[in-house]
């Protein structure tokens, strides 16, 4: 499987005139290779991969990335240095977006022969399309989030904090199995709703308003992510009246996924909606984005994307409307594309709750 990546890493740099490839960003690292540890530098040419470390992580990169050569360095920038220079590489591929300017700098004043050319996205662009065990990985932190969260819903009343239902929930991913939260998970009640990422805080919840809770859990690498507004008490009209509009959005844009869709029209789809309702100056970000490794990233959902969804990616539907002073609502649900549509992977039934 790493090898397979690998290939698709190098074809892709050869695209771009390179003749090898170096990598320090250690979500692609993990991608390419296996290797878990927070400190490592990749480097492939042609059909051999090297994974450079130090001491701390000699064994662990032996044990995890077998498809790899694992060499120790001393000092870093020698140890990488030498292997492009052993390589004869001349053009070399980097991922410039995770590398710094002050390692880039030292490295190519090393390396006057080698010219350097920087990548965009493309790494990121291999991870889109999800395999079978990334998916099951994915719905696995997504059942076990979702889980979580309806063990939740009876500690959601009036007089407790935000703060109390962030750890709560947190305790209860991670007592079932997640390695970690998947982010700081946002719960912004009342009037706060109207922040799309409200932190939570020390405020307590109120009767009569609404509670977004964004949420998600860790499993083997593999994030999940999700948003569910629920009901406190008996909210007012605008507050539910807002909710049916974005609950419709949702299940509008859901409607339009599948291998193929336009990411920029599936977003139009549910901006037009919610502006057609007299809200679109209150839906200011993304319709959604891609769930695996990272918590973001490709495809995503903007009027800006030139994204296409392909079968086997997994991304998120979350539309909300935000009204200062007021409060808001935001519903997301995660959903692998496939030929025909898609599937949602695990996720709370999105009708309002009312706690
Ligand atoms: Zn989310
Ligand atoms: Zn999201």
């Amino acid at each position: 499987m790493y090898k397979t990546r690998q290939r698709a890493a190098v074809e892709m740099a050869g695209q771009l005139g390179a003749d090898a490839l170096l990598v320090v960003g250690l979500v692609s690292i993990r991608y390419l290779s296996g290797f878990t540890g927070s400190e490592a530098t990749l480097f492939i040419a042609d059909e051999s991969a090297l994974l450079l470390c130090d001491s701390r992580y000699t064994l662990q990169a032996s044990a995890e990335a077998d498809s790899c050569r694992v060499e120790e360095y001393k000092v870093k920038l020698d140890g990488i240095a030498a292997a492009i220079r052993g390589a004869g590489c001349r053009r070399l591929a980097f991922d410039a977006e995770k590398t710094a300017v002050s390692f880039f700098n030292r490295l190519s004043a090393k390396l006057p022969e080698v010219e350097f050319v920087p990548l965009a996205d493309q790494l990121d662009r291999l991870r889109a399309v999800k395999t079978a065990d990334e998916i099951l990985r994915v719905e696995n932190s997504a059942k076990l989030a979702s889980t979580a969260f309806r063990e939740l819903l009876p500690l959601i009343r009036p007089g407790v904090s935000e703060r109390f239902l962030a750890v709560e929930l947190e305790m209860l991913m991670k007592r079932s199995g997640a390695e970690d939260k998947a982010f700081d998970f946002i719960v912004a009640s009342g009037e706060r709703g109207a922040l799309p990422h409200g932190a939570a805080s020390e405020k307590l919840i109120s009767s009569g308003e609404l509670v977004t809770i964004d949420f998600g859990a860790r499993c083997n690498g593999y994030h999940s992510d999700e948003t569910v507004t629920v009901a406190v008490g008996k909210p007012d009209a605008t507050l539910l009246g807002i909710y049916r509009i974005v609950k419709d959005a949702h299940d509008m844009a859901i409607a339009a996924i599948r291998h193929g869709a336009e990411c920029r029209a599936v977003d139009a789809i549910a901006r037009e909606h919610i502006g057609s309702c007299g809200y679109g100056d209150n839906f200011g970000h993304g319709l959604g984005h891609g769930v695996g490794l990272e918590i973001h990233e490709k495809p995503v959902f903007s009027p800006r994307s030139d994204d296409v969804l392909q079968e086997g990616m997994i991304v998120t539907v979350e539309p909300g409307i935000y009204l200062p002073g007021i409060g808001g609502v935001r519903i997301e649900s995660l959903l692998l594309v496939t030929a025909d549509g898609s599937r949602l992977l695990g996720g709370v039934d999105k009708e309002i709750i009312f706690c």
